[in-house]
């Protein structure tokens, strides 16, 4: 039995995310999500996929990246830089 750090539900089943050091309880991904998924740098979604990102800045996807002046990222590898694919 732990409090969510997102909404403050005393739950019995909640788990444990460690993020850069920090260790936050919670009962439900979605308050994960809301507490810790990074924030598309254009459109303000939370990206809770891998997304892209240049040095700075995380976007959810290439077209946002592209929309807010950062080039040559892509959401899809081409198929023959992928080890292993034929
Ligand atoms: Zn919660
Ligand atoms: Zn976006």
């Amino acid at each position: 039995m732990t409090i969510c750090h997102t909404c403050g539900n005393y739950y019995e089943n909640t788990f444990r995310i460690i993020k850069d050091g920090s260790s936050y309880e919670f009962d439900s991904f979605e308050c994960a999500i809301h507490a810790l998924a990074p924030i598309c740098e254009h459109c303000g979604c939370r990206v809770i996929g891998h997304g892209v990102q240049d040095d700075a800045n995380i976007f959810c996807s290439a077209h946002c990246a592209s929309a807010a002046g950062v080039t040559g990222l892509m959401d899809h590898t081409p198929a023959e830089l992928i080890v292993g694919a034929t």
